[in-house]
């Protein structure tokens, strides 16, 4: 839950030693907003009874406990055009509406009087709360701007520097990105693109994939997957899965090689790699490309070594349901070879250099600067968000192990640490898994299915020639899978395992 402190809310937090509000946030980890735009006022008003330098402190120092809640231009016009309330009410009301919070602390509420949102006194937020907890409210797969309160101040900044260059595409904000990125996926080289669907397409363009070639893929993932290797022009291969990781069977990729294969991309599937030290071996021996579509796994180490360092190229995606998504669509290629880094740069940008001189057909693949800002702030955050989804994991495991469950539904298995649980898949036995997730539905737990329709029996892949049964293990997957609520934000997983023990009793 979310609140905003109003400013008479603060004063008397700054003014007395006791600071009960903040504490009762911090246990019950509630997040606590100020406005932005009355830290002036907030400074003034103390600037009555101490000095100065005292109330810049003790500003400081209380702002390190909420996070500053910024209002927009627009936001204080309209303010000022609208009298019903004094101005600071009707902007902490705009507030309070734009960012979704629960309610404004004040102990002066009759100057909210006539407002629709929730006013509540200082003493009364430890009952608010309470009875918060105690309602059983939705409980979303992912809630996006629950983690403004962590990330906002520099997405900001971020942004703000953006703006002010006016420099929106490409250049320095994307040039540090690609430097973060690649360090972090222990990788020399990174380029920054459109989208994780742009990446893996640029990857198949610069490793020169044309039509009449195949490249050997999965059935199951996402569209983005085969779809780019039918825009490369090529033929996507499908080969079945490991039941137990999802991805690719090492096992099944030989017999599927052909003297046309020219790459083989793997699919490190809701955060696990794929067993890639098998196919690199297939590859080497085969002269094939490996392209790793880690767009879900960005992080995910397989012996050590992370999702994206693995092959020849790593594709990444920036989608804002990815664990670290933008405020929009882009992605990133990384890859080990300066020559495939100067080439995905020139791919990128109408393979163009120097300026309107075209050696290669490439595309307008470019990330643009905002969404580089916003990552590259996002970043720093991407290690705790982490930990805190493979400790849910680990919770939901224990959960469903003790309540019985496991005789219905199975658990995901981590084969190849790190998992990093983009999605925490459970499959459900007996054919129950849509009546499950209808159950949950009605019970306001939103579930999903990823994916319900294997790729070789998508209608625009019909060409292929596939039929059902050529991948069962895939086909079964689609039938059984669930994915449950994994999001690092996430309080209610004893609701949800609750539910399904009910759905199951
Ligand atoms: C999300 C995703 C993509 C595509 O990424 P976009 O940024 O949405 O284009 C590709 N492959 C997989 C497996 C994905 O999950």
């Amino acid at each position: 839950m979310q609140v905003l402190l109003h400013t008479d809310c603060v004063i008397d937090i700054l003014k007395k030693p006791n600071r009960s509000v903040l504490n009762l946030c911090r246990e019950k980890r509630i997040q606590a907003w100020v406005l932005a735009s009355a830290v002036p006022i907030l400074h003034a008003q103390l600037c009555q009874t101490m000095q100065d330098t005292l109330a810049r402190k003790a500003l400081a120092d209380f702002l390190q406990h909420v996070t500053l809640l910024p209002l927009t231009g627009v936001d204080i016009h309209s303010a000022l055009a609208d009298s019903d309330m004094g101005l600071l009410e009707t902007l902490a009301v705009t507030a309070v509406k734009g960012f979704g919070l629960a309610c404004v602390v004040t102990s002066l509420p009759d100057g909210f009087k006539g407002t629709d949102i929730k006013i509540i006194k200082p003493d009364a937020l430890a009952d608010f709360i309470t009875a918060a907890e105690k309602s059983v409210g939705k409980v979303p797969l992912l809630n996006i701007p629950a983690t403004l309160p962590e990330i906002l101040p520099e997405v900001e900044r971020g942004m703000a520097d953006v703006v002010r260059s006016g420099h929106f595409i490409l250049g320095p904000k994307v040039v540090e990105l690609e430097e973060r990125i690649a360090e972090y996926c222990q990788t020399p080289f990174a380029v920054g693109v459109s989208s994780g669907t742009d990446a893996l397409l640029m990857a198949l363009m610069a490793d020169g994939i044309k039509s009449g070639d195949e490249v050997i893929t999965t059935p199951f993932t996402f569209f983005a997957t085969a779809g780019s290797i039918a825009r490369s022009g090529a033929r996507a291969v499908m080969v079945d899965i490991d039941p137990a990781t999802f991805n690719i069977d090492p096992a099944k990729i030989e017999q599927a090689i052909t003297p046309k294969t020219k790459a083989i991309m793997p699919v490190h599937l809701y955060g696990q790699c794929a067993d890639m030290d098998p196919i690199l071996e297939i590859a080497k021996k085969h002269k094939l490309t490996v392209i790793e579509d880690a767009a879900q796994a960005i992080g995910s180490e397989y012996k050590g070594r992370r999702a994206g360092s693995l092959g020849d190229f790593g594709c990444f995606s920036f989608f804002p349901t990815k664990n670290l998504g933008g405020f929009g669509d882009g992605g990133i290629v990384t890859t080990r070879s300066e020559a495939l880094y100067e080439k995905l740069k020139i791919l990128r940008n109408h393979g163009m250099e120097p300026k309107y001189f075209h050696k290669l057909i490439g595309g307008n693949f470019r990330i643009d600067a905002l969404q580089a800002a916003v990552v590259t702030a996002k970043l720093k955050h991407l290690e705790g968000w982490t930990a805190s989804r493979r400790d849910h994991a680990g919770h939901y495991n224990r959960l469903f192990e003790e309540n019985g469950l496991t005789q219905f539904m199975a658990t995901p298995r981590e084969i190849f640490p790190r998992h990093i649980y983009n999605q925490y898949i459970i499959r459900v036995k007996d054919g129950k898994r849509d009546a499950l997730r209808k159950f949950l539905g009605e019970q306001n737990i939103i579930t999903e299915i990823y994916y319900p329709v294997p790729l070789h029996l998508q209608e625009c892949f019909a060409p292929l020639g596939y039929k059902p049964g050529d991948f069962p293990v895939s086909e079964q997957a689609a039938e059984e899978t669930l994915a449950l609520p994994i999001a690092p934000e996430i309080t209610q997983q004893q609701q949800v395992v609750a539910k399904i023990l009910e759905f199951f009793s």
